[in-house]
């Protein structure tokens, strides 16, 4: 498997290791890749929007040509885990005009809307298809606040989204790659379809 972690900005070495970590539960092996040009999404079969300041991720991935490609890449049906900022740059509204959103998954944030004394935290979450709970890092997180009816909301923190998901993306407010727990990427990545009973 080919997995590209949008590298312009942000954390990528964590998500590398989350992503092979999780490859290697399921006996496969991950080649990772960083984008920081255009030309390389097209060859990854699973991509990576890591998380970082939106307002610049965005202004670089459209600059770069890189945002139309993840656009394809959705639109083909293949897998983005989008965190923190990511998932900012992949929504429909971000509510700044300096996020040029891609509109990918069908969710309106705030920017840094958890405040100030709430800045960072740490919280177990109940995760829908997953056992036991995920320790989830929140730092300077987006608020979820409008959920579109095709978007199945998987985690909740005090009765707000922070686990999204519409189609092949998974989106997170919290950053899933600070713990050695990869539970989140294999859910990205390797969960089975689900089958229609
Ligand atoms: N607050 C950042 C933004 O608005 C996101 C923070 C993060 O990715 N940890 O882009």
């Amino acid at each position: 498997m080919k997995a590209g972690v949008i590298a312009v900005q942000g954390d990528v070495s964590e998500h590398a290791d989350a992503i092979r970590r999780a490859a290697a539960a399921h006996d496969e092996e991950a080649e990772v890749v960083e984008i920081r040009d255009s030309g390389i999404v097209p060859e990854c079969d699973v991509l990576l929007m890591p998380g970082g300041e939106s307002t610049t991720i965005s202004r670089l991935i459209h600059r770069e040509g890189i945002a139309p490609e993840i656009r394809d890449h959705v639109e083909a049906g293949k897998p983005v885990l989008a965190t923190c900022a990511g998932l900012i740059v992949l929504s429909t509204d971000a509510k700044d005009d300096r996020v040029d959103t891609l509109g990918l998954i069908d969710v309106t944030v705030d920017r840094n809307a958890f405040g100030r004394q709430k800045e960072s935290f740490e919280a177990p979450l109940d995760v829908e298809g997953l056992d036991e709970p995920f320790h989830a890092v929140f730092i300077r997180a987006p608020l979820i606040d409008e959920v579109g009816d095709d978007v199945d909301v998987l985690a909740t923190v005090e009765d707000r989204p922070v686990l999204v998901e519409q189609g092949p993306v998974l989106g997170s407010s919290f950053h899933p790659e600070l713990t050695d727990d990869s539970r989140i990427h294999d859910l990205a990545f390797f969960a089975e379809p689900e089958v229609e009973a």
